[in-house]
């Protein structure tokens, strides 16, 4: 346990460890290096953000999907599922709903959906920049071409999440079908760091087949990518995809990564995910005190939150924007955090 520990403490000297260093940290069970871990985490957010929780809007806006994950509720060969898309005036609109509530930040996610072309992305987001200049827009769109991220980063948007899903290219394969590229996931995530994006990577926590060594990997491509912002969250299985009987993500193992990701990177934004509130009721609490500083309510109308399952038992489907900003403000402010009204850029970030 004290060579754990150590471990920790170098992690927060160097932001770095050697490949077997990260293998020993991560594959350590002890609550009490957890622990260590959490409070060092915890220290370091609130050096750097205070006590102040950043807040994006979520805007699912459409379960169309042309890829074929096998993890996700919303893959195409899932025929079970109702598909939608938002319009061009309902996304407006959801931004504009967001922004009474306080949202300064509106993350605009979908499957990726055909519909959704250079030309119409790029007069959303020119729509949302006009109406709501002081916000930041964040897209998770998937891969798209270099030319469609610049033309939308043009049209206004800020930041891009895509997760990397994992780093271990042989792992990739057991969550993807074959059409799919790890090369050219990872290519659009350095791409999209190039254009000026603010970025965020991440992973799915115990998703099949992960074993610690792709776990480290995880590690040493944040350490590489320097991302702004990284997504983790525990993989929840979803009953019509092939991954319907295997086990989950734990809560444990997320927030051990989650304080590990906060050491490496003390000024990187971090989300407790809605996947973490999902499999414990006080799961996002326990992200945001194990290091995490960020959380993503929904935004989307209710009508179609239920649809947009990409696993099973999804939280807060049934609950209006307003109400998700009031439950998470209570919940915060019970653990001595406070949600703000503000872009929550990255520490130090300049627009290009
Ligand atoms: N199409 C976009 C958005 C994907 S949905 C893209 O490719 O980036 C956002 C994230 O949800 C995914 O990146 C994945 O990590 C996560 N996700 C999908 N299915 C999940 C599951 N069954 N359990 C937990 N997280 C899941």
């Amino acid at each position: 346990m004290e060579r754990e520990k150590e471990l920790i403490l170098k992690l927060d000297s160097l932001h770095r460890l050697e490949t077997e260093e990260w293998e020993e940290l991560i594959r350590c069970r002890d609550d009490d290096v957890a622990e260590f871990a959490a409070e060092l985490a915890r220290k370091h957010s609130r050096e750097i953000f205070g006590n102040q929780i950043y807040t994006r809007g979520l805007i699912e806006i459409s379960n169309y999907c042309k890829n074929n994950c096998y993890y996700c509720g919303i893959r195409r060969d899932n025929s079970s599922v109702e598909r939608y898309r938002l319009t061009r005036e309902q996304i407006i609109e959801c931004a504009g709903i967001g922004y009474e509530l306080g949202f300064r930040t509106f993350v605009l996610q979908g499957g990726e959906d055909g519909s959704f072309t250079d030309e119409f992305m790029c007069d959303v987001i020119g729509e949302i920049r006009k109406n709501h200049p002081d916000c930041a827009i964040t897209l998770s769109l998937g891969e798209r071409s270099e030319k469609s991220y610049r033309l939308m980063y043009e049209a206004g948007a800020n930041r891009y999440l895509l997760r990397h899903e994992t780093a271990d290219s042989a792992h990739y394969r057991k969550l993807h079908p074959e059409e799919m590229s790890f090369e050219n996931r990872i290519r659009c995530l350095y791409t999209l760091k190039e254009i000026g994006y603010q970025v965020g990577c991440g992973f799915m926590v115990g998703s099949p087949g992960q074993t610690e060594s792709c776990l480290v990997k995880d590690m040493e491509l944040i350490t590489d990518l320097q991302p702004e912002m990284v997504g983790i969250g525990p993989f929840v299985p979803h009953h019509a995809t092939p991954f319907a009987r295997e086990p989950g993500g734990t809560v444990k193992q997320t927030l051990f990564l989650l304080s590990l990701i906060r050491i490496l990177k003390p000024d990187v934004l971090l989300p407790a995910t809605t996947a973490l509130g999902t499999i414990d009721p006080k799961g996002r609490e326990k992200g945001i005190m194990a290091g995490a500083n960020v959380l993503m309510p929904n935004l989307s109308p209710t009508d179609y939150r239920k649809q947009y399952e990409l696993y099973d038992n999804k939280i807060c489907t049934g609950d209006e924007a307003a109400e998700c900003r009031v439950c998470l403000a209570n919940r915060v402010s019970a653990i001595g955090y406070e949600i703000v009204t503000s872009r929550g850029d990255a520490p130090g970030w300049t627009q290009k």
